[in-house]
């Protein structure tokens, strides 16, 4: 199999075919991400494509899962993705489910027509980095989008029956705003209907803007407690849909991962009970120095 530079995946398709479609992201702009800096995009050949397939096909002929790989591989046209999913299911016709990243940018390329067609051919479970709900929020983070175009873009992703998870920053509004991020975020995740909640924290490695921000004073990082605030009221303003909720980046001030119609009370008290462990370092904002921006205790 062909991967150009380091590959991502959600923890969650572990299980998956990871299949290169494109490398690095064709936005590539985010203010606070890294992992694409240095890797020029480009989509992979359809040649290459289908050698990775029929290797797939000798190894893991029964696989059930297939996530395309890399930033952002939705951006690619409709009939491009079209032309892969058939692939996919010539090469591995147990295949049920072609996932990946996707932006809200590369939704709004397609028509609703081509959303459906893609749905007919296996692809669903996008990963989309929504982040937050707050227009400067998204601004900062330079996404490309504002909140009105993810209500948009995602309700028509629902109208095609795509399903898709949303990955949200608490903390990205800045400190002292962790009630408009909860609410502004629950507002666009209760219209919008995720089947999975990818909750992350705000945090920054060399290389990117948002990491100049921090050292410079443009960006203050909140507190263990006002992340905490944020993550406990943003809980409590999700309706009870049935949603997952992976929240166990080691970044993440609580980790923690439930059910949100069936666990939510249970996820609250997990959040009580980190408050409580916290008690001395609430107003404190972590330290970054862990592996994966690990939030520890200065
Ligand atoms: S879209 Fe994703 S991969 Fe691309 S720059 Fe933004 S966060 Fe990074």
């Amino acid at each position: 199999m062909k991967y150009t530079g380091l590959t991502y995946r959600p923890p969650y398709e572990a299980d998956s075919l990871l299949l290169q479609v494109t490398a690095g992201c064709s936005h590539n702009r985010c203010s606070f991400c890294t992992m694409y800096r240095d890797v020029p995009f480009e989509e992979e050949t359809l040649g290459q494509i289908e050698t990775d397939l029929k290797e797939a096909q000798l190894y893991v002929p029964g696989i059930t899962k297939v996530f395309l790989e890399n930033g952002d591989p939705f951006c690619l046209p409709a009939d491009r993705l079209a032309e892969i999913a058939r692939l996919v299911r010539r090469y591995l016709p147990r295949v049920d489910r072609i996932a990946m990243y996707a932006s809200v940018k590369n939704i709004r390329a397609k028509t609703d027509e081509e959303l459906r067609e893609l749905r007919s051919l296996g692809i669903n479970e996008l990963n989309v980095g929504v982040e937050s709900g707050l227009d400067d929020a998204l601004a900062l983070m330079n996404k490309g989008y504002t909140a009105a175009d993810a209500y948009y873009e995602l309700g028509r992703l629902r109208e095609a029956g795509i399903d898709y998870g949303a990955n949200i920053i608490l903390g990205c509004a800045g400190a002292g705003r962790w009630r408009e991020n909860a609410e502004a975020t629950a507002r666009l995740l209760n219209e919008t209907k995720p089947y999975l909640i990818f909750t992350g924290t705000i945090h920054a490695e060399p290389g990117c803007e948002l990491y100049e921000d921090m050292q410079s004073g443009a960006f203050t990082e909140p507190t263990f407690g006002e992340y905490l605030d944020e993550e406990e009221l943003l809980f409590t303003l999700l309706e009870p849909m049935k949603c997952f909720i992976f929240g166990l980046h080691p970044a993440n001030v609580c980790r923690m991962q439930g059910w949100l119609h069936l666990e939510r009370e249970k996820m609250i008290e997990t959040i009580r009970r980190r408050r409580k462990g916290l008690e001395a370092h609430l107003n404190e904002r972590p330290s970054r120095h862990g592996g994966e921006g690990e939030a520890g205790i200065r």
